[in-house]
């Protein structure tokens, strides 16, 4: 990097959200409209309201286009447009740039907005991207000989999912009901979860739009995808392991997954590519790629018990990614599939290969065999009532730090 930039803006010491980040979300005030900002420190930039000083007029943008519910409007507008807003405010943010100082409305606490869904959602599709996590539940799940099945290495396993139940972090959950066939049991039962988990994930939005029938290469990839947001993907573990076959996840994902609201960019995490792991044996031609394609984002998960709290039950990182995002597209296109803007790619739990990277209770507690102790002194083997589950990211190099913020969501008992 050049010269280090600073802001006129207080940013505290370990914030997520300083002048390198910027990431967009949908914000609003009270029973005020939805607009798309801007987090820098605990404050907020309202881009409409920059649009009505005239600073994007250059860019020749409607400013209505701020003034949205959803980002994909914005999205939609393309990288080079969308990159040109963020360096903007990076620049208008920085100390060498004060015209925005005394602007009174510019600039809103974080604390005073509710954050919103910040994508109207598409399609969703979710990867099994972590060669730990696959091993890991492939022993559980079926044969500890053969955990991975004989495809997994030639491609990036994926099933399609639903939008209609992707919530934003801070919506509590219920605890899903569904069939379950108890051990040693005739017949299954229907009846509340009782291993509800979670997967520690990353998702990315889709920035533009293919046509039916097109193929992105690898190369190509990292153009569709504007920007990444925590994911964490809810599972019940009991309903899926009797409905799972033949057909994949079905009610034991769909019942609700939570994003964090803030959508960091890939160019603010450009600093933080690093090479992924060896993919051996060879992958097919349309999946090979060049250059560093993984990203070293720490991960980490908090488990919070009601008026407890919060205990940290894992640390991962995005870098353990066996398939990377630009070889997930080019899977996902290869037939002609086409993607949209607003659509969202999840990774996959996300696993490393110490006991305590794993990124889901299943795995950490090793299916309810090794229960976990909180501080509180209570144990665990998944997820109780009114628990909270909190996943944080970030990445660090240099003094740059440039974080995700956090998705949480508590569990609330099933809903009669
Ligand atoms: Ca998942």
């Amino acid at each position: 990097m050049d010269k280090i930039l600073t802001s006129w803006v207080a940013i505290p010491e370990d914030s997520d959200f300083g002048i390198y980040n910027l990431p967009f979300g949908i914000f609003s005030v009270g029973n005020k409209e939805k607009r798309i900002g801007i987090a820098i420190g605990n404050q907020i930039v309202d881009l409409y309201a920059v649009a009505k000083l005239k600073y994007f007029d250059d860019l020749k943008i409607n400013k209505q286009v701020f003034r949205a519910p959803f980002l994909n409007d914005f999205i939609n507008l393309g990288k080079p447009i969308t990159t040109k807003v963020r360096l903007k405010i990076q620049k208008l943010l920085s100390n060498e740039n004060s015209s925005l100082i005394n602007e009174s409305n510019v600039l809103i606490n974080q604390l005073d907005a509710t954050m919103h869904l910040p994508i109207e959602i598409g399609d969703y599709t979710d990867f099994y991207s972590s060669v730990e996590h696959a091993t890991n539940v492939g022993k559980m799940f079926r044969d500890p000989e053969n955990a991975l099945l004989p495809n997994w290495k030639h491609l990036p396993v994926a099933y399609h999912g639903r939008s209609s139940s992707i919530i934003v972090s801070g919506k509590d959950i219920y605890r899903p009901k569904g069939q379950v066939m108890q051990p040693e049991a005739k017949t299954p039962v229907f009846q509340a979860s009782t291993r509800v988990d979670f997967e520690l994930e990353m998702g990315f939005i889709i920035g533009k739009n293919t046509t039916q029938g097109q193929s992105v290469k690898t190369a190509d990839a990292e153009d569709y995808i504007f920007g990444k947001v925590l994911f964490n993907d809810w599972s019940a573990r009991d309903i899926q392991k009797w409905e799972y076959v033949p057909l994949g996840p079905f009610l034991a994902k769909n019942f609700a997954s939570s994003i964090s609201p803030w959508i960091v960019t890939l160019e603010a995490l450009e600093p933080f590519r690093v090479q992924g792991p060896k993919q051996d044996p060879k992958v097919l031609t349309y999946l090979e790629y060049s250059g560093l394609k993984n990203y070293d984002i720490r991960l980490e998960v908090s488990l919070q018990p009601k008026n407890g709290e919060e205990n940290i039950v894992s640390n991962s990182n995005f870098k353990y990614m066996y398939w990377n995002m630009s070889q997930q597209i080019a899977h996902h296109t290869s037939n002609g599939c086409n993607i949209n803007v607003g659509d969202i790619l999840a990774s996959g739990t996300i696993s490393g290969k110490a006991p305590n990277s794993y990124g889901s209770m299943i795995e950490l507690t090793w299916a309810g065999k090794h229960p976990i102790t909180l501080s509180n002194g209570e144990e665990r083997k998944f997820i109780n009532d009114f628990d909270t589950v909190i996943m944080r990211g970030y990445c660090k190099k240099e003094n740059i730090r440039v974080g995700f913020g956090e998705v949480k969501a508590q569990l609330l008992p099933a809903h009669n």
